[in-house]
This record gives structure tokens, sequence and C-alpha cells, in this order.
């Protein structure tokens, strides 16, 4: 049976309101676009009495796709925009998929089915311990909401963003995250490429991969911030290597890995 929305009034926020306990929602998607080479955004409608926290993730479901593959009609993405922003953002890779196919090409204000938030993925209460985001490419997501969050609510949490990617070119949210630091003089932003010579844009940052050479250079005692690391197993795995043999503490890194990469 169709459903009736009467004039002025979303799908989403009906949805909501006959069902004020469930996680799921509708939503439409409101606008999407490149945040890096090959990176998409993607801002959805925030449907009313949604709460998440800083770093958490939902699922997204594609209704009724012109085409689909084994993976089906769900992914899971971490929220890449803040809780205080009026949409609820993601950023992806935009690799050759179906549900990607579809997702990039969907008309604007299409319905798309979401549910979550989920996680524990979020910044430590603790105030006293700085925290240091060790992220490669598409694992910005949860942190540029963290970031965002915490220079809006004048957080006096130090935090560290270590940022690596290929070339300038393959960074999401880039120029945003530097500038953060004009809100926010908690807050650090540690860029380093690793393929700079590919690039065509100019570069003063940080080069090579993510070393315990390069945190030492920037954190004067390892032992006490809180880690964080998120994105693909394989970025994850490293970094969180990198940390033990670094002498930090299994307790004081947390993670969370995007399976499908
Ligand atoms: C908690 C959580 C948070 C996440 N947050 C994000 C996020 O913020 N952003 C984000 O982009 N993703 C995120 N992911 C991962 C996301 O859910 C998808 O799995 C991912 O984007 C891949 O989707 P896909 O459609 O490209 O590939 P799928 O169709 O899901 O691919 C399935 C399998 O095929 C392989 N595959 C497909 N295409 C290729 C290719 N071109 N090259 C190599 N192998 C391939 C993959 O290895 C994968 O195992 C998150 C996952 C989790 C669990």
């Amino acid at each position: 049976m169709p459903t009736l929305v009467p004039a002025g009034r979303s799908q989403a926020s009906l949805w909501f309101q006959a069902c004020p306990t469930m996680t799921k929602y509708i939503t439409r998607l409101n606008e999407r676009r490149d945040v890096a080479e090959g990176t998409m955004a993607f801002f959805l409608e925030k449907p009313p009495g949604l709460q998440f926290k800083a770093g958490q993730y939902m699922n997204f479901t594609l209704i009724d796709p012109p085409e689909t593959d084994a993976e089906g009609n769900t992914r899971s993405f971490s929220i890449a925009s803040a809780p205080f922003e009026a949409d609820l953002a993601v950023a992806t890779r935009m690799r050759d998929t179906a549900f990607k196919r579809v997702f990039r090409t969907l008309s604007l204000k299409s319905e798309v089915r979401i549910s979550g938030p989920f996680g524990s993925f979020t910044l430590q209460s603790d105030a006293s311990r700085p925290a240091v985001f060790l992220v490669g490419g598409i694992g910005i997501t949860p942190f540029r909401s963290m970031i965002l969050q915490a220079a809006k609510d004048n957080l006096a949490h130090k935090l560290y963003l270590f940022y690596s990617n290929r070339r300038p070119e393959d960074a999401a949210f880039l120029d945003e995250l530097q500038n953060v630091e004009k809100h926010n003089p908690n807050y650090k932003f540690i860029g380093t490429m690793t393929d700079l010579p590919k690039s065509k844009r100019p570069w003063q940052g940080e080069t090579g991969y993510i070393t315990h050479e390069m945190l030492r250079k920037w954190i004067r005692d390892l032992n006490a911030p809180i880690y964080y690391t998120a994105g693909p197993p394989g970025m994850v795995a490293a970094m969180r290597q990198m940390l033990t043999t670094s002498g930090i503490d299994d307790d004081d890194i947390r993670t969370e890995e995007f399976t499908g990469y």
C-alpha cells in the first residue's frame, strides 16, 4: 500500500514518529560530491530524533536497486558528519561494485533505508590523556566526525591526527581537517604522503608511512595517549603492530576495521 506523506512532512520524520523506539529510518539523499580522487561523500537528510556519537557507524540499504550482487544491498559506513551538523554524511572509495554504481547515480531525494547507530568507537571521556588518531585513506570518516565535534564543543582533549595518503589528491577532507587547527588550539594535524612524486599539488607536510619515529617526533611521551585507528583491515593491523612494537599497552589502542576492503 502506498504511504501518503502530507505536504511539508518528510517520509523520514513520519517513519520516526510511527516507530520511536526503533533504530530504522527511511531517509533521502540530499547531495553527493567528490571529496578526493575516487572518493565521494553522500549527504542524507538526518531523521529527526536520530542521535549518535561521533565515531559511530550505521547500515545503509538501497531500496529496490536496479542491480545487485552477492554482497547484497546493504553496507556499513562510519558517520563522517559530526552530530552537530545538519546532514548525515558518509564517504567511500568509489570502487566498481553494484552497490556503489547504484549509490553514485541515485537521483537526489531518493529514499535510502538506514539503521543504527552502532559501535563504541568514540572519543574517551578522560580529557587528561591525549587522543592520537592514526589514519590511512578512507579510515578518516569517524575521525572527521570526532574532530569537528570536539572543536565545536571546545573539548579540552589534546588531539593529534596523523593522516596518511598516497598524494594530497587522494586525501578526503584534507583542507577542512587542516583548517580545524585555526579553531581548536588543542588539535594538531600531521599529514603525510607516501607517493608524493605522483602528485601535482604542493605539499609542505610529512612524507612516508606513519612510523614509530614519526610519532616520537610529535609526541613527547608515547605512553600518555590513547591511540585510535580505523580503516581497511590491512591498515589497522599495520598500525596496531607499529604501536605494539613501540611498547604501547594493548588497553590504550582502540580500533575499528572496515571489513569489506
Ligand atoms: C564498522 C564499519 C565501518 C565502515 N565504514 C566505512 C566508511 O566509512 N567508508 C567506506 O568506504 N567503507 C566503510 N566500511 C566498509 C564498507 O562497509 C564496505 O565494505 C566497503 O566500502 C566495500 O564495499 P564495496 O561495495 O566497494 O565492496 P563489496 O561489494 O562489499 O566487496 C566485497 C568483496 O569484494 C572485494 N572487492 C570488491 N571490489 C574490489 C576491488 N575493486 N578491488 C579489490 N577487491 C574488491 C573486496 O575485497 C570485498 O571483500 C565500513 C565497514 C564497517 C564494518
